[in-house]
């Protein structure tokens, strides 16, 4: 292996040469005390940066085996090293140093949610920190001082300040693993205490700004107060503070299986409700206000998506005798409605194991949601293809174990099938059921229930993986996440603008490569097998190895973990795909 002054060596001798000889420098390198990995070198100053690892004996690094001891710790402690070093990246490296991506240091670090990344690795044997640099040039020059000092100084110097244990923020990192642990540890208590999800007292909803994830400031925020009546207290296995007192269980509201509604006047803080559970399945950053939102995993937001594809999915459940006798047992369309799309979304995350559905009025087509009484006595039901979603919600639950919340200020037509009504007033929730129960007895609605058959169970479709095809010109892997809502899969762009779900970049990077691999691979069965197939693989190996180009030991690039859910509905929503029975 070359050491740190081969690597200096290197650099003085390509000072001042054309930027192809940057190549040279691909290699391992022994530092004082972790090796330096140069697997990567940029073609030139603005292509996509290079890639670099940074290993440290564990025995260095001598991080305490209880905070990576089991998936959930470990997936935290690697998050917050990765958070660490993005803030070490800021404070200590001077950035830009020429044209192009010239003096760039980065590392994927998330936003507000916790996921398992492959920017950080934390093993018993060495911990290892994955991260992209722009190779610095002038024109197409190298400078080869000015890479020294990224190299030689500026990187040593991050590693010093985060991947040794004893310069880290102690209390702060433990504090963050428990905290994780402890928002897991509610999540696999929810099942058994009849939940679908849980908020606790004192957790700060809002959020900055529709362009900011970031909580909104406690002089601004209302903090969430649980009604009595739903008030319950779930223990947790590291202490917390909660109402300034230290206490090993905590108080909040418990949204209950079942359907539930949130009502309540316009811009009293419901859609602001519902997206905190949305985002409650998955583990927040300690002080985000939602850390102790939790919703259980397979909760998946519904929303109208018109134009977007359906193939072959059974929506007769909700959509029948359309114009022209087109079919809906297996419905496919190039382009949906709202409440095709709707009532598609729905059967396909049930065909997927959701137990728990997120609605929202705002993001929801009126017709597919109710049909009032004067709406039915002038369009005749043998005119109106649709059974809307108030017929079927409590079947969903009651026949298929599919519970609802759903965020309803216009209709009381809702309240015939609610269990649990809760109204949104000046931003805090009250109980409203009995009330809501009791108007529902004394103003009957006059509207007639549409249901003329039961739900058909949801079958599984298998996916054709013929006829999926990443190939693009020359290349005959052509997958790149444009954004958090569109990932190129050769010649097609997936548009996951509604998939709500989904939170990060390099998940969505992650999810075309999942779909290359599984197609790749030929994955048995129908898609709930395969979606599942996938989760079990990243179990077991990890995400490391989603890359069809990667080698084995190289920087893997830069993904995060997504759920089986965000993965089907991104193959849902790909035109090119075909299924069969
Ligand atoms: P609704 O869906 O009832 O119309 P929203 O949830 O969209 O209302 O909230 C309306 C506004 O109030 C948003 O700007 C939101 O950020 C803010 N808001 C919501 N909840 C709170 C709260 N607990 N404290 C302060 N502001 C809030
Ligand atoms: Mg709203």
């Amino acid at each position: 292996m070359r050491t740190v002054d081969d690597l200096r060596t290197i650099l003085a001798r390509i000072d001042g040469r054309g930027y192809k000889a940057y190549k040279d420098l691909q290699d391992a390198y022994a530092f004082p005390w972790f090796t330096l990995f140069i697997d990567h070198v940029q073609g030139d100053p603005f292509a996509s940066p290079s890639k670099i690892r940074v290993r440290v004996p564990g025995a260095v690094a001598g991080l305490p085996t209880d905070l990576f001891s089991g998936r959930v710790r470990r997936v935290a402690l690697q998050d917050f090293l990765i958070r660490e070093v993005s803030h070490a990246i800021h404070a200590r490296c001077q950035g830009n140093r020429g044209i192009g991506k010239s003096g760039l240091v980065a590392i994927d670090a998330g936003g507000q949610e916790v996921l398992e990344r492959t920017a950080m690795v934390v093993a018993p044997e060495w911990v290892e920190a994955r991260l992209s640099l722009g190779l610095p040039a002038q024109g197409r020059t190298i400078l080869g001082r000015q890479a020294e000092a990224m190299l030689c100084r500026e990187l040593p110097e991050i590693a010093e300040r985060v991947m040794k244990w004893m310069s880290v923020d102690q209390e702060r990192a433990r504090t963050f693993v428990d905290c994780v642990d402890n928002q897991e540890s509610i999540r696999r208590q929810l099942d058994s205490l009849g939940l679908v999800a849980f908020i606790a007292d004192g957790s700060i909803l809002p959020r900055v700004s529709g362009a900011s994830d970031r909580p909104l400031s406690r002089e601004r925020a209302h903090p969430f107060r649980t009604p009595d009546s739903l008030r319950l207290s779930i223990p947790v296995p590291h202490p917390v503070f909660q109402d300034g007192k230290l206490t090993d269980s905590l108080t909040g509201c418990g949204i209950p299986k079942g359907v539930t509604l949130i009502v309540g006047g316009g811009y009293h803080g419901k859609s602001t409700v519902l997206r905190a559970l949305e985002r409650g399945v998955y583990p927040h950053v300690p002080e985000d206000g939602r850390e102790y939102v939790v919703t259980t995993e397979r909760a998946v937001k519904i929303r109208a998506e018109d134009g977007r594809s359906i193939e072959r999915v059974d929506i007769s459940g909700f959509i029948k005798n359309l114009p022209y006798g087109q079919d809906t047992a297996k419905f496919s369309t190039d382009n949906a409605s709202g409440s095709t799309s709707q009532a598609a979304s729905i059967i396909e995350a049930v065909e997927v194991g959701a137990t728990a559905l997120l609605l929202d009025e705002d993001t929801s087509a009126t017709n597919f949601m109710v049909r009032d009484a004067r709406m039915q006595a002038l369009v005749h039901k043998e005119h109106e293809p649709i059974t809307p979603f108030v017929d079927r919600v409590r079947e969903l639950y009651e026949r298929h174990g599919v519970s609802t919340v759903l965020v309803m200020g216009g209709c009381g037509d809702y309240f015939d099938v609610a269990d649990t009504v809760v109204a949104m007033q000046d931003y805090q929730p009250l109980d409203v059921t009995q009330e809501a129960q009791r108007i529902a007895r004394e103003f009957r609605t006059q509207r007639e229930i549409e249901t003329t058959s039961p739900l058909s169970g949801i079958t599984s479709r298998v996916p054709l993986w013929e006829s999926l095809d990443s190939s693009r010109g020359k290349r005959e892997v052509k997958i790149d996440a444009r954004s958090v809502d569109a990932v190129v899969y050769g010649h097609e762009v997936i548009d996951l603008n509604g998939v709500e779900q989904l939170v990060d970049v390099s998940q969505t990077r992650a999810i075309g490569y999942a779909l290359h691999l599984a197609s790749s691979r030929s994955m048995k069965g129908g898609l709930q097998a395969v979606v599942q197939g996938l989760d079990k693989l990243f179990d077991d190996a990890g995400l490391d190895g989603l890359d069809p180009y990667h080698q084995g030991e190289r920087h893997p690039g830069n993904f995060a973990r997504p759920r089986t859910f965000e993965i089907a509905a991104a193959l849902n929503r790909l035109r090119m795909l075909r299924t069969g029975e």
